[in-house]
């Protein structure tokens, strides 16, 4: 690895793909490494998605870890950072975001501690200080776990553990050290998104067995298109420097706004499936990627 890679590209967006592990299929094939890419063969079109970096199939959550560190790391200098995990339900976004949990707990135990702050300031904060306190980092992996269970989840035709919502964490870290006081505080925003799998599949397969809620489903899933397309539409105004950022298309872009300023880097880690199932979906969300990378 090459540390300062994702910190010379503040101010920008970066697109990494993992690819789901599994049964390895000719119909999506990977190139991985930096600049790495994904072909697919879908309805007899051959595409080829180039991407910032691609993880292989059988990436270990360490490799996908150190990719991440410097962003992470780039917080306790001040600035502001969001991770977004995207793919459709069951490509592993939240497996991989529990490299969120890992990455703040690296090496060292003594490098971080984490405390309860006040609710107008985010309500946790880490600090990475020259001591550790074990017990409120605990404190943290228990409000995520609170977090996660109190995300709003149910069975959709998709995944029985599918998240119909999309679930941030952010953090405030802030550089302390007895020399330099309280350093500059810099933000980490873990965004857990959603599902992408489209409204129609969902929503088709729900009033297919007649389940009563289907009405229901089928407008969450819209938001949640709604939002995720808000979010790739931002992400390419950004992208392109556009003037113009159209935050205030959706809810999620509305609270992302400040996450997102100039200055920032967001990472989209793009969570792929091989199976030939989803071929569908996995275009598609390649296509995302390419929107925004
Ligand atoms: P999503 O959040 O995208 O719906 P999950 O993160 O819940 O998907 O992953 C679905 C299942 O696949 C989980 O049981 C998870 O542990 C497993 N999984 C996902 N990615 C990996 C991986 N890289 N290695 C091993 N298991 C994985
Ligand atoms: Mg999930």
């Amino acid at each position: 690895g090459c540390p300062g890679r994702l910190l010379e590209l503040k101010g920008n967006i970066r697109v990494l793909c993992r690819l789901r592990p599994g049964t390895p299929s000719s119909l999506v094939n990977s190139e991985p490494g930096p600049g790495g890419t994904v072909t697919t063969c879908y309805r007899g079109h051959r595409h080829r998605f180039r991407l910032d970096w691609v993880f292989p199939p059988d990436a270990s959550q360490e490799e996908v870890f150190r990719e991440l560190e410097p962003a992470v790391l780039s917080c306790l200098r001040g600035y502001s950072v969001c991770i977004f995990t995207y793919g459709q339900t069951g490509t592993g976004k939240t497996y991989s975001m529990e490299v969120g949990r890992d990455l703040l707990a690296p090496g060292p135990p003594e490098r971080l501690a984490v405390r309860q702050g006040p609710a107008s300031q985010g309500g946790i904060q880490v600090a990475g200080l020259t001591y550790w306190d074990v017990p409120n980092l605990e404190t943290l992996h228990q409000m995520l776990s609170l977090g996660r269970s109190n995300r709003a989840t149910a069975a959709t035709a998709m995944n029985q553990h599918s998240s119909r919502s999309h679930a941030l964490v952010t953090l405030t870290l802030r550089a302390a050290s007895p020399l330099r006081g309280s350093g500059t505080a810099g933000t980490l925003h873990l965004v857990d998104l959603a599902g992408s799998e489209r409204a129609w599949k969902a929503g088709a397969v729900c009033s297919a067995r007649g389940d009563p809620d289907s009405a229901q489903r089928l407008r969450e899933a819209r938001t949640i298109n709604r939002s995720l397309l808000a979010l790739g539409g931002v992400m390419a105004a950004l992208r392109a420097r556009r003037p113009h950022v159209p935050f205030r298309d959706s809810q999620l872009t509305r609270l992302l706004q400040p996450a997102l300023g100039p200055g920032a880097t967001a990472v989209l880690l793009l969570q792929i499936s091989t199976r030939p199932e989803d071929l569908g979906e996995t275009v598609c969300s390649l296509k995302f990627a390419e929107r925004v990378g």
